[in-house]
């Protein structure tokens, strides 16, 4: 079985169609056949992700850090909650079960994970895919400012094969079915 990573808000986000598309991505995960690898937390739109995953009878791998567990309150259904002792780890845990990523909108911690698989990508440390579901626009200037980097010199437009950019969740899961 293919495991996906997915790096999300621990919040909901003002809009619905964020938590819409966070359940929807879940549920469609467990039809196709693939596990989730998340941060283990119940709240906002990684709760509703895992539950769109439990609640059609998928897999989901939680792998949270142990000083989050009470903060981020962990979910209680999961296939299976791995503790791990900080955020590096954590990372590097959800690096070790992925076989590629995904990220929903999000906010600085949702970020920093992007960013992070993305350099570790352009350092060779992964050869995985990276795909950005950019929903209702959120990501929009986040991709006008990796242009600017391009324009700028300072990213070489050859190390973003492994990033791609999805607006439908159906679009993104046709990314790692080939
Ligand atoms: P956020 O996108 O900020 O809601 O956070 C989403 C996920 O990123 C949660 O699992 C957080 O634990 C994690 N996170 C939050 N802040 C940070 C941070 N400074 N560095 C790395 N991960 C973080």
């Amino acid at each position: 079985m293919k495991s996906i990573a997915v790096f999300c808000g621990s919040s909901f986000g003002t809009e619905p169609i964020f938590r819409e598309t966070a359940y929807n991505l879940g549920a469609l995960l467990s039809q196709k056949g693939f596990s989730l690898v998340y941060g283990g937390s119940a709240t906002g739109l990684m709760g509703v992700l895992a539950d769109g995953v439990l609640e059609n009878q998928g897999e989901v791998i939680g792998v949270l850090p142990r000083f989050l567990q009470k903060k981020e309150v962990a979910h209680t259904r999961l296939t299976q909650l791995i503790l791990v002792d900080d955020m590096h780890q954590r990372k590097a845990k959800m690096n070790e079960l992925a076989d590629g990523f995904i990220v929903l909108p999000g906010g600085l911690g949702t970020f920093e994970e992007l960013f992070e698989m993305l350099t570790w990508s352009q350092l060779g440390l992964h050869q995985k895919q990276i795909v950005l579901l950019n929903i209702g626009g959120y990501y929009d200037p986040l991709l006008s400012l990796l242009q600017n980097l391009e324009h700028f010199g300072f990213l070489k437009s050859g190390n973003q094969s492994a990033f791609l950019v999805c607006d439908s969740v159906l679009a993104c899961l046709n990314v790692f079915e080939k």
